[in-house]
């Protein structure tokens, strides 16, 4: 079986050393070949971004120019209609064959995962980790508690691609988008924030002015 892959989704508007260093984080606990940085062109739960689609990846790209062990997927952006997670991961599946598949999820997001198109699909395709965000335990709705303790991944880790959810608790860096686009507008540089080529960037294209 090939080595386990991270599947990290965002609008990443601008992507961030929060979002790049969770992706270390899981990759060395999972042991994960990569991880995948899967831009969302058009999420349903939230609003428009403020950079274009193609600015956004743009931003992705330079975030991890040379680095092996991050990939850049936009395969949402060929897709027409909103960017729901369940068609992403079956599209990796079909693609990666029987690869292990690991959703990155922060917990305020697994929270409200029932609001989700086709949620309990989702691992049918994936295992799903849960960041517990600092202050934002996992706490469920009636809708999923059930569901959570019946796919609590316990032991088997290695054996399977999918169908698992494991909690787990990482140190987070205190970095957002909005702050960082709210410096900006500030008129201060987001150096140390995000890598010094997506500041470069950011500039350049004149972003979040
Ligand atoms: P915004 O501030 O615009 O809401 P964001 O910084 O939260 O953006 P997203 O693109 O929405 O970035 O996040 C993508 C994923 O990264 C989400 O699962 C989110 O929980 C996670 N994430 C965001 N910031 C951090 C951080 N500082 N540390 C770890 N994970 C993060």
């Amino acid at each position: 079986m090939a080595k386990a892959v991270g599947i990290l989704g965002g609008t990443f508007d601008p992507v961030h050393n929060g979002h790049l260093r969770l992706g270390l984080e899981v990759l060395k606990e999972f042991d994960l070949d990569h991880v995948r940085l899967i831009l969302s062109a058009r999420p349903p739960h939230r609003g428009k971004p403020y950079a274009s689609e193609e600015q956004r990846l743009k931003m992705l790209y330079a975030a991890v120019r040379n680095n092996c062990k991050f990939v850049v997927d936009d395969r949402e952006l060929k897709r027409e209609g909103l960017s729901y997670s369940v068609d992403t991961l079956k599209s990796l599946r079909q693609e990666l064959s029987d690869t292990p598949l690991y959703l990155i999820l922060g917990s305020d997001a697994f929270n409200h995962l029932s609001t989700w198109y086709q949620w309990q699909q989702l691992l049918k395709f994936s295992h799903i980790i849960v960041m517990q965000r600092p202050g934002q335990p996992i706490a469920l709705g009636e809708d999923m508690k059930m569901w959570y303790q019946e796919h609590l991944g316990r032991a088997e880790h290695s054996a399977l691609s999918a169908g698992k959810i494991w909690p787990v608790k990482l140190t987070q860096l205190n970095i957002s988008a909005t702050v960082i686009r709210a410096d900006i507008i500030k008129g201060l540089r987001p150096t140390f924030l995000t890598p010094e080529p997506v500041v470069k960037l950011i500039e350049k294209l004149s972003l979040y002015q």
